[in-house]
């Protein structure tokens, strides 16, 4: 299920409700908050199904909160819990990224198979219509998947032979830009500068605790929709540097808490193209895929040696173990920034609300367990604290 196809499209669809010129305002302001939040669910925002159920649970709390339902009326209150109640949370099992978050998939994902089949008409094929006839269909389409291949070729050989020229940047910056798609080195460079607003423990010679410092939290803790801070665990096995964050698994590249850890050696500066997936490299799809580089035989042999690679891959950021012995323990008394419960989470932005207390809390139980029965809709005039965000 696309993401919007059930947080706009579906939505119009699915809307009988009429309301006021006047209201229209007011209706489209609401509408962006929640869809975002929907958004939220089927991003790495919410990475477990705890955070996800509070993350609901907030949402339901924030639009029904007394300030939100006076201003958007109570006919459009209940038109957005009986959306989201029918029409988003049935789809639950499709779009959550908690349920995802161990497929690798290089930053191309979608939750359904029919937007790669959207993705293949609208790019990559031809204008083939349905009163084409079908011997010319299949001409059509062969001419242009050639057209696509030459274009294809002609982009990777550019691609690889282009020095990217990074002034005052290091050299393993230079090489990470070099020998990586642009993408990926992208990629790891927003990485490397969000790992600067991150702080860490070491708690013994191979364990660090990481976890983004109070002022980043703070500017975080600004937004309406439930946002979340974990404690993440790198720890040193052998020569690498190993993340318990899914950044790693998916994308096959060093996540901001590794390069965190990894920058605390004075000598240490960028990671290097040897931390990714080959699937990465410029020459995993020069020599790999194309054409213009050698032989059929041979990109063959050399495509099934990529692969052999990429089978036996490990994910993490590669680091030479004997030189951390500089770099103080800090030992294993934690500092309160460092103690965290991913089995009872918070949203940093409502720090009082904690999952094991809704969960407990039986009156919850038709939000958080996604029952869709639209009987117990009313508005909860208890909460005061989301009033400021409307
Ligand atoms: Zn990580």
């Amino acid at each position: 299920m696309a993401g919007i196809s059930l947080t706009d499209h579906g939505k119009k669809n699915s809307s009988k409700t009429s309301f006021p010129e006047n209201a229209q305002p007011r209706y489209d302001k609401l509408n962006k908050i929640v869809q975002n939040w929907m958004y939220s669910w089927m991003k790495p925002n919410c990475q477990t199904m705890e955070e996800y159920i509070l993350s609901k649970y907030l949402l339901h709390r924030y639009i029904s909160s007394p300030t939100v339902v006076e201003k958007v009326s109570t006919l459009m209150y209940e038109h957005f819990v009986i959306y989201l109640k029918a029409n988003i949370e049935t789809h639950e099992s499709k779009y959550l990224f908690c349920l995802r978050k161990h497929v690798r998939h290089y930053a191309e994902y979608s939750n359904t198979i029919l937007e790669g089949c959207n993705n293949a008409i609208k790019y990559h094929s031809s204008s083939v219509t349905p009163a084409t006839r079908l011997d010319n269909s299949f001409t059509i389409i062969a001419n242009n998947s050639d057209l696509k291949n030459v274009e294809m070729d002609k982009t990777l050989h550019s691609q690889f032979h282009s020095k990217p020229s990074l002034r005052n940047r290091t050299s393993d910056e230079q090489m990470c830009a070099t020998h990586l798609t642009q993408m990926a080195y992208e990629t790891i460079l927003n990485s490397f500068n969000h790992s600067k607003s991150y702080c860490s423990h070491r708690y013994d010679a191979t364990t660090w605790f990481v976890t983004q410092t109070k002022d980043a939290c703070d500017e975080r803790s600004k937004s309406i929709i439930a946002t979340f801070n974990r404690v993440r665990t790198v720890t040193l096995c052998d020569d690498r540097l190993v993340c318990d964050c899914p950044h790693g698994r998916l994308y096959g590249l060093p996540c901001w808490h590794e390069i965190h850890v990894a920058s605390k050696i004075s000598t240490w500066y960028f990671p290097s193209h040897h931390d990714g997936s080959v699937i990465w490299w410029k020459s995993y799809y020069y020599y790999g895929m194309s054409t213009l580089s050698s032989s059929c035989a041979e990109r063959e042999t050399i495509y099934k040696s990529f692969h052999l690679l990429k089978q036996t891959e490990s994910i993490g950021l590669q680091i030479d173990p004997t030189k951390f012995l500089d770099v103080p323990i800090d030992g294993t008394n934690l500092p309160t920034e460092f103690i965290y419960d991913p089995n009872n989470p918070f949203a940093i932005n409502y720090p009082t609300i904690k999952y094991l207390d809704i969960v407990s809390y039986t009156d919850n139980a038709d939000t958080i367990q996604g029952l869709t029965q639209l009987s117990s809709i009313a508005p909860n005039n208890e909460l005061d604290e989301l009033d400021t965000f409307f």
